[in-house]
């Protein structure tokens, strides 16, 4: 069954309209609401005093319009008597100082306390729901966040590093404290990495983010173990955020739930962008595909959208509104990435409150307009299409490994004040993405043998394993690609004592002799020595600049200027059956999308279909049975050519082999015929 439908906030408006808000949900093709995620105000007034009774009654409401509930446990908004009698449970921030009472999120992860209080709440909604014939599953929490700089989490770090490290002499070692007389004799001395500090030790940084990250791991769990044990016939899961959200690792956090869940705004008040770039909400998808690898499969698992853009989003201002046709193609987007249920945030656009400009998709005076149409539309189709489309999986030959370590160490330095290391991973992927290819965004040390091409973009912290990993890929046939600063950290995130790429060096057969870090506006240029590789004009190298070495890799391409003109800069080296390309620089978008051409082709890797700038193609598959996505993200009619004859899913028609037209901001959902 594929669920389709909203966020719904019962607690914001008069229980007199709640039928109508039913009946029209039902209208537009719901069967899922996701319920109660900010209401801990209203499910305990008093400490110890619950009142379910309105929310039984809006679950009756929505039931007898034959809608499901998800139910969100309010963690992330903590009522002001419980914050206002505790103020110990505040989020301490990077500057030392706690947050205040006004947003959401302001507890701290590891407050003991807020654990008790976390467990009262959980425990009394598992037991009133965990029978309820209308509840199918959890949302723990919403969009988990911020590291906490407290002084609980200060103690917990100290446990935690007690646990990572044989002694503190083993610590002193990794860290390399004996650097401005660091040397710690006590486990309590250690700090924390606060701003107030100035830049940490690398090592004590890294590990502190790593700590952050498995504090919301553990708080996750604790409220998971409460579901499991009350609720075993309920699912689990989270709303995570997508791409580029960068203080956890993702990968950590999704591995307890059922399945991964994510929130996905392609327009916001924080990217004031005319155009959409579609490539951004497929990365995300991926990325979120990827966290969690399929049962038997090895690829990865398909996931929820919990929350998928309504209207314009906003707090103080507000986004560009999503043009007509747009929150319908972007929902078919995630669903051509394997999304296996779509909820609109949110049904209708708060009064009040920080979110009052975040619109939903009835605005304030509840009346259907052109959004609630659009939705009406989708919920019709998704009603033909849905079965055919649900449990269909994405089958990527193409991964991009997402390494939280390198992220973090990048976060903590730049190395360039110019360098990304999400919008250079997002350049790489756009480069493939704009090839018409699937892509599996996994981690470092997921099983590589389903896919023919892996791109590493900036691999700065490589472990052994990992290392091991990439060359078994490698040795077995695999083009695996890897950029500027790959191998330069150890897992302390101290610089190795080798040759760069470190342990990456004999898997590259080059050796970086030395790098250039380049101003901002300054440029290298590139010339290709191989001869399938020609451009107009060369592609700029910007940013950073690995001077190599050959150690029996030989040249892709060389710089043109500056002292190292003349030098490898891009190489290419067979190592066992399978080849490593390094790319030693950050280049423009002329560079990545002429070596993803060459990449795919040397990997074997093919296009889906054909088709034109802006249209996008994904693929799911139901058993042998090919489902085809072709989404036209542009503001012009566009013509793609079909080398076989599907049924059009949407509307039922048979769909010729040849060339068919693709209306604006239209899509198309296609099954094969059986050959
Ligand atoms: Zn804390």
């Amino acid at each position: 069954m594929f669920y389709f439908g909203v966020d719904y906030y019962p607690e914001n408006w008069p229980e007199e309209r709640w039928p109508e808000d039913a009946r029209l949900m039902a209208e537009a093709g719901c069967n899922v609401v996701r319920l109660a995620e900010f209401a801990w105000a209203k499910l305990e007034p008093q400490e110890g005093h619950y009142d379910f009774a309105w929310l039984d009654r809006a679950i009756a409401i929505l039931a007898a319009q034959g809608i499901r509930v998800v139910l969100g446990t309010p963690t992330a908004s903590p009522p002001p008597w419980l914050m206002a009698r505790h103020p110990d449970l505040f989020r301490v921030r990077e500057d030392g100082r706690p947050v205040t009472f006004g947003n959401r999120r302001e507890y701290c992860p590891n407050n003991p306390l807020y654990h008790d209080y976390t467990r009262r709440i959980v425990t009394q909604m598992a037991g009133h729901y965990a029978h309820h014939p209308a509840v199918i599953g959890w949302q723990i929490d919403n969009e988990f966040g911020d590291r906490c700089y407290c002084p609980v989490c200060a103690a917990a770090f100290h446990d935690w590093l007690r646990q990572r490290y044989a002694s503190l002499d083993d610590l002193n070692r990794r860290w390399g404290t004996i650097f401005w007389s660091h040397v710690y004799s006590d486990w309590s001395e250690i700090p924390l990495p606060l701003t107030t500090g100035g830049s940490p030790n690398p090592g004590l940084a890294l590990d502190f983010y790593r700590f952050a990250s498995d504090s919301y791991v553990a708080y996750q769990q604790m409220q998971i173990d409460i579901l499991r044990r009350q609720c075993p016939r309920h699912f689990v899961t989270h709303n995570l955020m997508g791409f580029k959200y960068d203080r956890l690792n993702y990968f950590d956090l999704a591995r307890p739930l059922d399945f991964v869940s994510w929130d996905n705004y392609p327009r916001t008040q924080w990217s004031m962008q005319a155009k959409v770039d579609p490539s951004q909400a497929a990365l995300a998808a991926d990325t979120m595909r990827g966290l969690k690898p399929c049962p038997d499969k090895g690829r990865g698992q398909n996931f929820w959208v919990l929350e998928q853009q309504a209207g314009p989003g906003g707090w103080e201002v507000v986004s560009v509104a999503p043009r007509p046709g747009e929150l319908r193609l972007w929902a078919y987007q995630a669903i051509a990435h394997g999304a296996e249920a779509i909820l609109f945030f949110r049904w209708r656009t708060a009064r009040f409150g920080t979110e009052q400009y975040w619109h939903g998709l009835l605005d304030y005076d509840a009346c259907p307009g052109r959004r609630y149409a659009e939705i009406k539309r989708l919920g019709a189709e998704i009603k033909k299409a849905g079965a055919q489309i649900s449990g269909s999986l994405v089958r990527p030959c193409v991964a991009m490994l997402l390494s939280y370590d390198s992220r973090f160490a990048l976060q903590i330095q730049a190395n360039n004040p110019q360098f990304s290391y999400p919008d250079h991973f997002h350049q790489l992927y756009r480069a493939l993405y704009h090839r018409h290819v699937l892509i599996d965004v996994v981690d470092p040390h997921a099983d590589l043998s389903p896919y023919r091409l892996v791109v590493a973009p900036a691999l700065h912290l490589v472990s052994g394993s990992v290392a091991a990993n990439l060359q078994r890929f490698v040795a077995a046939g695999g083009v695996l690609v890897l950029t500027l600063r790959a191998g330069v950290k150890d897992e302390s995130n101290a610089v190795v004592n080798q040759r760069l790429p470190g342990l990456l060096s004999d898997l590259c057969g080059v050796e970086v002799e030395e790098y250039d870090s380049l101003p901002p506006g300054v440029q290298n240029g590139l010339e290709f020595v191989l001869p399938e590789l020609t451009t107009a004009h060369p592609p700029a190298a910007s940013v950073w600049c690995d001077v190599l070495k050959l150690n029996g890799a030989t040249v892709v391409a060389r710089y043109t200027q500056d002292y190292y003109a003349g030098k490898p800069a891009i190489t290419l080296h067979q190592f066992g059956q399978g080849r490593v390309v390094y790319v030693g620089t950050v280049g423009d978008t002329l560079l990545y999308e002429t070596l993803a051409g060459w990449l795919l082709g040397l990997a074997g890797v093919r296009r889906l279909l054909a088709a034109p700038e802006g249209v996008e193609v994904a693929e799911r598959w139901q058993g042998e049975r090919r489902l085809l996505f072709v989404l036209n993200h542009t503001e012009r009619e566009q013509e793609v050519t079909l080398d076989c004859c599907y049924t059009d899913l949407l509307d039922g028609s048979a769909v010729r082999k040849g060339t068919i037209p693709i209306a604006p901001r239209d899509v198309l959902v296609l099954q094969e015929n059986e050959r």
